[in-house]
């Protein structure tokens, strides 16, 4: 569903990508991970266009990206994005965070839009926060509604750029589970975490990225037993 070739990331002067080539399976659940400032978020955002390349194609669901608003949109009604900071509407009910871009987006009646959201609310588990707002929730509530409310633009492609790194110790657990339920209905995810133990348990590949570049690309069980690289190897040496 996902095809990139050669791509190339410039901001000003800075190379923040060299050459990127990944091929994403319908299905397939992919773990980027490596060190800060290595282009992992910038590698994220450039398959929804929140960023533009400079070289190199992108081409989601055979739709490519390029400067056409049409392209862009058709492939952001296909991804939902899930990010560090919930970046949740803080003057909105939990409800209504949910039900804002299916209605505004994609013109779905109100009351579809809210069965929609309900469902989704209660597959996280946060069903009985509907009426809530965001600011009333924990963190990790907060990053479940995120996640519900994506859902609700029934994507086929789920983006998560380090949901649970600004989460207290206790509530990583809680996304982290909501995540591998969504790995388990085989939801196509690209997810930037730290968490290994996610990784081990399902992912289908594991990416090491190191200065814009794809360092190691491995089956996870491969590459925390054996990773080729030095540098993967020193990476894993401080986070394991
Ligand atoms: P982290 O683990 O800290 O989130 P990352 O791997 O996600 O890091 P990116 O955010 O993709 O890294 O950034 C890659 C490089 O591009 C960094 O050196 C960063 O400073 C630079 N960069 C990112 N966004 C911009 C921007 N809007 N303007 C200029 N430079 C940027
Ligand atoms: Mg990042």
């Amino acid at each position: 569903v996902i095809r990139i070739r050669g791509l190339s990331k410039w901001f000003g002067k800075f190379q923040a990508l060299r050459d990127i080539t990944l091929d994403v399976r319908r299905g397939e659940r992919i773990v980027i991970c490596g060190p800060s400032g290595s282009g992992k978020s910038t590698l994220i955002r450039c398959l929804n266009r929140l960023e533009a390349h400079q070289a190199g194609t992108v081409v989601v669901d055979g739709v490519e990206l390029n400067d056409s608003l049409k392209n862009i949109g058709a492939v952001r009604k296909d991804i939902g994005m899930v990010f560090q900071h919930f970046n949740l509407f803080p003057h909105l009910t939990v409800l209504e965070n949910c039900m804002l871009a299916p209605i505004w987006a994609r013109k779905c009646p109100r009351a579809e839009a809210e069965a929609t959201a309900r469902r989704f609310l209660e597959r996280v588990r946060i069903g009985d926060q509907a009426s809530k707002y965001p600011g009333q929730l924990s963190g990790g509530q907060q990053q479940r509604v995120a996640i519900a409310r994506a859902l609700c633009m029934a994507p086929n492609i789920m983006l998560f750029d380090e949901p649970t790194s600004a989460l207290d110790p206790e509530m990583v657990k809680e996304v982290l589970d909501t995540m591998v339920e969504l790995a388990k209905d085989g939801m196509t995810m690209l997810c930037v975490t730290h968490e290994m133990g996610f990784a081990r348990a399902v992912a289908d590949r594991v990416i090491f990225m190191d200065r814009g570049e794809i360092v190691e690309e491995a089956p996870p069980d491969e590459f925390f037993s054996r990773p080729k690289s030095e540098r993967t190897r020193r990476f894993l040496d401080q986070i394991l």
